[in-house]
């Protein structure tokens, strides 16, 4: 069978990545989570004091950034974490903060240039599912799938809110939903590779749709692509 790129792009908590983990697994592909990048470079300017509620130091995060390595790792469960410098930081990065702080640097141009280029390198082999926001736009505009995945504001919100009760974290969904609305907003509006659907993505809206028939819609579409 040929090996394809798969490039899933969307909204904020549309369940993404899971969808796209379930996709990897079953098409023995290499996953990567771009958003686990932006939140592991996220971390590391916020752990050396360069922002502020208002402010990024951008010239420190600009001569530092060489020093941001980035790798993924599988774990005792099969899934992969992220390293930040050798370290694993996967729940660290997955807090609320640290995702509204992703979304701030991930508008920053160097930034996104710099993740671009890698993740251009991980695919050069293709057998991958990559999810963010500019896969199927700027990362792979090649991909032979795309599709793009959205939801109610209000049922994303909930989904996260509940994913992060589960981990133990505590969380008010007024607050989700405010940072879901807070994050579709900045996506789509910043200068640098918006969030948009690329022409040729097929779009999956998942409001009324469980995981199971997603990852059933995902299966399907790979198989048409693959055949
Ligand atoms: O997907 P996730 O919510 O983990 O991503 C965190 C933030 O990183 C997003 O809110 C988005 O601003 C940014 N991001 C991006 N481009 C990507 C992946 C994530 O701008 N390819």
């Amino acid at each position: 069978m040929k090996k394809i790129i798969v490039a899933i792009d969307g909204h904020s908590s549309t369940g993404k990545s899971t969808m796209a983990k379930a996709l990897a697994k079953y098409a023995g592909y290499i996953y990567v989570d771009t958003g686990a990048m932006y939140r592991a470079v996220a971390l590391f300017a916020e752990r050396n004091g360069w922002i502020t509620d208002t402010e990024i130091n951008e010239n420190e995060l600009k001569k530092h950034l060489g020093e941001i390595k980035i790798s993924f790792k599988p774990n005792d469960k099969g899934e992969q974490d992220t390293y930040l410098n050798g370290e694993n930081v996967e729940k660290e990065i997955r807090t609320l903060e640290i995702g509204n702080v992703a979304s701030r640097v991930s508008a920053i141009g160097f930034v996104r240039r710099e993740l671009v280029r890698q993740q251009q390198l991980m695919g050069i082999e293709k057998g991958i599912v990559m999810d963010g926001r500019d896969i199927g736009t700027v990362v792979f505009p090649n991909a032979e799938l795309k599709v793009f995945v959205t939801g109610s504001p209000e049922v994303r919100a909930r989904r996260r809110h509940l994913e992060l009760i589960e981990k133990g974290e505590e969380a008010d969904l007024e607050a989700v939903l405010a940072n879901v609305k807070e994050r579709d907003e900045r996506d789509s509006n910043r200068k640098e590779s918006p969030l948009r659907k690329a022409d040729d993505a097929i779009v999956i809206d998942n409001t009324h749709l469980n995981m199971e028939e997603q990852n059933e819609m995902l299966r399907t579409l790979f198989h048409e692509k693959t055949l």
